[in-house]
């Protein structure tokens, strides 16, 4: 799996449609101080579901709709789109292609699309389980997280460690199935002071 191109369009400084292509190995992005790198960072960040404004160096969601510059006016939406090839079937799909989209409307209407087709952050979240990609995984490491990283707790590295193994998933899937059992336990509980009543 590698990702083709990062597509923006309104997202903080990029106010048209712009597509950055990558290819497989090594990419650099230059350019000058305030021209837009990181953004380019944050928006991939953002179409993973980053719910963290900090993480992605704004205040409040609709900081990273375009604001307004020399004579352009602020747009009402942002969207992003990640294009990955998915040829050796690294994500649960069985198609090479996988685009995953992400908008939000100044009104705060904010949508989530696999393939164009509607998803849930859920959805968005499982599908890069394991994977090393995904909002919470090590494939973005911006400014000052490599510090962070090595100061992390042993609990935290543990948690990287883990995701990197495959085993977050299941993981998940364990503390899910808790879940349920526990609310499945109540439930007999109830039955059974009812039953008790009724003897
Ligand atoms: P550096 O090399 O200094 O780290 P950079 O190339 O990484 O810079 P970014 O931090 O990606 O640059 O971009 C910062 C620019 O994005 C600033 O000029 C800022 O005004 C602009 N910007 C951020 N959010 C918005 C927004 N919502 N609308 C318009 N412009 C925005």
């Amino acid at each position: 799996m590698y990702l083709k191109s990062v597509e923006v369009n309104g997202f903080k400084s990029f106010a048209e449609k712009v597509k950055v292509d990558f290819d497989t190995g090594i990419t650099s992005i230059v350019g000058p101080n305030g021209s837009g790198k990181s953004n380019i960072l944050d928006a991939t960040l953002w179409v993973l579901g980053e719910q963290s404004y900090k993480n992605i160096r704004a205040r409040e969601s609709t900081d990273v709709i375009f604001s307004g510059g020399k004579n352009r006016k602020p747009k009402n939406s942002a969207e992003v789109s990640l294009y990955i090839d998915n040829s050796d079937r690294t994500l649960p799909m069985e198609e090479d292609n996988v685009k995953i989209t992400r908008k939000l409307h100044r009104t705060g209407e904010n949508e989530y699309l696999i393939n164009n087709s509607k998803a849930r952050l859920k959805d968005i979240n499982e599908l890069f389980m394991d994977t090393g990609v995904g909002k919470s995984a090590y494939s973005v490491i911006g400014q000052g997280k490599v510090e962070r990283i090595i100061s992390s707790s042993s609990k935290e590295i543990r948690g990287i460690i883990e995701e990197a193994a495959g085993i977050k998933k299941v993981k998940v899937r364990k503390a899910e199935a808790e879940k349920k059992l526990e609310k499945v336990e109540a439930e007999v509980e109830k039955i059974d002071l009812i039953l008790g009543e009724l003897e």
